[in-house]
């Protein structure tokens, strides 16, 4: 063995003590910290423009630990903080780190039934979430890396099942089996297109369907006109939480519609899934259940770390025909597919336990709470704001984001200066709102308060006020 690693194995409970010890470091410091560090700090000790070379020789973990604490800490953000109000970002809560840090103790690859606790643990899991959100045992779901994948393998399932309808098999004969495929959607995430170039649908085979006037959420009649104009069976994508604004489709409506049209029901709740926990907010989840294939993230808010999400639907049999990783001939997968059947993935990590780790930690009522103090944050910031002249609310408030913009002249350059002004107190993501330029702020994370939505509130409005 090699001297410096024989060295690090004799001493492992020491060098894990030493990273446990940097660990809380950091997340102690997480409140004071600012929550995006200056890029390229004058005082880095080495630029990124002359990397060090790779190490013949290596000096162990613990000057490995040192070096990262010197070099790179520093230019990491507090995402994992209470002001990260960028993208759709959770943190990790207590509970799902420490199952994240035996995920990796335990290094399972938990592909396989010939091994089966970890896929045992996973479908616990899975049981689990489906009661979190009020699906019914129709649903079966598998674990991937995040909402995109999730995303992808949903619409995988939708390709067979389109397949299925003209009486081909994509899955052995190719996406071209089918001809032009046609996927409808009101505001769907980009990650959506993303999925249909992977598939081999093609981006262009996304068609926008209007939405309501004002809305993100799809018009329900347009969409039954769009269903009609189109000739055989469909995909219709329906969005549970957009990220501009947190709007959502009316998921009942649109399931309705399969009365008089023949498609696929796709529902992205990459977040918006999360309102079912929260019963003043559950109606706007109501019909996710009728979803064929469904999206849902959990390094969002479920505040795991990343990466992971789930994928459920009401075919499996589908998706092992797209994702079996044995020939046909072997035969039959049976009722429960090894998960190496299920996903784009192979091996992979027990992605499940952190999840596992929340739910049993905190529970129903735990993870309700959060989901409602952070709609609560938002509503706080977006009343401060919406009193606040030189900004101007684009939306209002119907979960977790509040999209806002410049009362004046808001220009992208103007808005960067905004951002720019405030970073060290929050970090917020720049978007177009209905052809405005504009920035949003999403409460994700476990830890954030209304102490904080104040101090956001305060910081916005003062650099609004100075750079109007
Ligand atoms: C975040 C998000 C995605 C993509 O999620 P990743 O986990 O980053 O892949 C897709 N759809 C919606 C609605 C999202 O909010």
């Amino acid at each position: 063995m090699d001297r410096t690693l024989a060295a690090d194995l004799a001493r492992l409970p020491d060098l894990l003590d030493a990273t446990r010890r940097a660990a809380a470091d950091a997340l102690s410091t997480l409140d004071a910290r600012p929550v995006v560090p200056s890029r390229v700090r004058p005082d880095a000790p080495e630029s990124l423009s002359s990397p060090p070379p790779l190490p013949e020789h290596g000096t162990g973990t613990e000057a490995a630990l040192a070096a990262f604490r010197e070099r790179w800490e520093p230019r990491l953000s507090a995402s994992a903080g209470p002001r990260y109000l960028g993208f759709v970002t959770g943190g990790a809560t207590p509970a799902a780190l420490a199952g994240d840090w035996l995920t990796a103790a335990h290094d399972q690859n938990s592909n396989s039934a010939l091994d089966g606790a970890g896929q045992d643990l996973e479908r616990e899991t899975i049981g689990w979430l489906r009661e979190l959100f009020h699906l019914s045992a129709d649903h079966s779901g598998t674990f991937v890396s995040g909402a995109t994948m999730s995303n992808t393998t949903g619409l995988a399932i939708a390709r067979e099942w389109l397949g299925e309808r003209l009486g081909v098999c994509p899955a052995e004969d190719g996406a071209g089996a089918l001809g032009p495929a046609r996927v409808l959607s009101g505001a769907p995430h980009s990650s959506i297109a993303k999925a249909l170039s992977v598939l081999g649908l093609g981006r262009n085979s996304l068609v926008k369907v209007p939405t309501l006037p004002g809305r993100e959420a799809v018009d329900p009649a347009a969409l039954d006109r769009a269903l009609a104009d189109t000739p055989g069976p469909a995909v219709v994508v329906a969005n549970a939480g957009t990220v501009n604004t947190a709007d959502y489709d009316d998921l009942q409506a649109v399931a309705a519609l399969r009365a008089r049209h023949d498609f696929w029901l796709h529902t992205d709740a990459a977040f918006g899934a999360f309102a079912a926990l929260s019963p003043d907010h559950a109606h706007l989840a109501k019909g996710l259940d009728a979803s064929d294939s469904l999206c849902i993230d959990l390094h969002k808010w479920l505040n795991v770390p990343y990466d992971s999400a789930v994928q459920f639907t009401r075919r499996p049999d589908l998706q092992a025909r797209v994702f079996q990783n044995s020939a046909a001939y072997l035969g039959p997968l049976g009722d429960h597919p090894d998960l190496v059947h299920l996903t784009p993935e192979n091996s992979h990590r027990l992605r499940a336990l952190a999840a596992w780790f929340t739910l049993r930690a905190y529970g129903r009522h735990g993870h309700r709470e959060i989901v409602e103090r952070d709609i609560a944050c938002a509503r706080a910031l977006g009343e401060q704001l919406s009193r606040e002249p030189a900004l101007r609310l684009l939306a209002p408030v119907h979960l977790n984001v509040v999209c806002f913009t410049l009362a004046a002249d808001p220009t992208p350059a103007r808005l960067t200066a905004l951002r720019e002004a405030v970073a060290a107190e929050v970090f917020v993501t720049p978007t177009v709102h209905e052809g405005t330029p504009a920035l949003r702020a999403a409460f994700s994370n476990w830890r954030t308060t209304q102490a904080d939505a104040h101090r956001v509130a305060r910081a916005l409005r003062t650099a609004a006020r100075e750079i109007a």
